[in-house]
């Protein structure tokens, strides 16, 4: 363990890692728990993350580390073990230690879990995931369990097959990213989830389908949170669906990560208020989008 005069550190290992908002509500968690560590966003290329593993190993002021994008598929080959929720989804966000191994969990799914909870979305019938990568593995390894079938898109036919290995090749379905907007628009399918799980819309403009085939009774998820009401939730809104923003996800996630490095029970009042401060805008479970 530290010292008494340092104070431990928890990291995120990604690239980039300008955008995140994780350090905002990390750090007040500690400071309302009374846990003297900092939580620090580290660049780390590609090339440098087993590097970067390394001296968090030989570190014991590390107590663990989130992991973002391009790493959450690549890292646990760098772990000492990997647990059930990273098994699951075949992608580590977090990294634990014991001792000096270092153990590889996954918290995206219970993140997405407590979140689409929040939003009132129990079972769905047809549910649609936009993407393949680490984020659309939590998503789809959560819907196994919620939807009847999953259609899971991507622009390469062998990332869509991946994702739907997770749910279960019995109720899950690839598709082109091209077929997106004439699936989104078969009123006899009835897509009732819509889930981005790409980064369409980061810029806050773009879009990842034709907003027209969007109708009331569906739920859209949006991973991406910043802007906190991308062009995709806009549309979701001004077509009747129920919009459901990042900001659950994110909190919802981060808040097991602490939970996993502190053995300590998440601030969790203290962690979103932090973080809709930082965001501009509500954590938000469904209903109208406020103006
Ligand atoms: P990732 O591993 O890089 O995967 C991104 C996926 O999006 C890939 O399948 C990629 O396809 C696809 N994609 C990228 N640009 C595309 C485009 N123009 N058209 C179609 N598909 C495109 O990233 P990730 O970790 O899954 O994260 C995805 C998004 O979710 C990011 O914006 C991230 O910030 C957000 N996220 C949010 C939370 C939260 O708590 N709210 C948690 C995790 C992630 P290719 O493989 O073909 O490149």
């Amino acid at each position: 363990m530290p010292g008494p005069d340092e104070p431990a550190r928890v990291l995120l290992l990604g690239d980039p890692v300008g955008h995140s908002l994780s350090a905002v509500f990390q750090n007040a968690a500690f400071q309302s728990a009374g846990i003297r560590a900092r939580y620090e966003a580290l660049r780390v290329p590609p090339p440098e993350l087993a590097s970067a593993i390394a001296s968090i190993r030989s570190d014991e002021r590390v107590l663990g580390a989130n992991v973002t994008i391009p790493h959450k598929l690549t890292v646990g080959a760098h772990l000492d073990q990997l647990e059930a929720s990273a098994t699951s989804v075949g992608a580590v966000n977090t990294i634990s230690r014991d001792g000096d191994r270092l153990l590889g969990h996954n918290t995206d799914r219970v993140g997405f879990a407590r979140s689409l909870g929040e939003a009132g979305v129990g079972q769905v019938g047809v549910a649609l995931v936009l993407g393949a990568g680490g984020a659309a593995a939590a998503v789809a390894a959560e819907l196994k369990t919620r939807a009847g079938e999953v259609l899971v898109a991507a622009r390469t036919a062998a990332g869509a097959h991946a994702v739907c290995e997770l749910v279960g090749l019995d109720h899950s379905r690839p598709i082109a990213f091209d077929d997106v907007d004439r699936v989104l628009a078969d009123r006899d399918l009835g897509v009732d989830l819509v889930v981005n799980a790409t980064p369409i819309g980061l810029d806050g403009a773009g879009i990842p389908l034709d907003p027209s085939g969007l109708r009331r009774g569906q739920t859209v998820v949006d991973l991406v949170y910043r802007p906190v009401w991308t062009p995709l939730l806009q549309a979701a809104r001004h077509h009747g669906a129920a919009a459901v923003n990042g900001l659950g996800m994110l909190l919802y996630q981060g808040a097991a990560s602490f939970e996993i490095w502190t053995r300590t029970a998440a601030p969790l009042k203290v962690m979103r208020a932090a973080l809709e401060g930082a965001a501009g805008g509500p954590v938000h479970g469904g209903g109208p989008i406020p103006r």
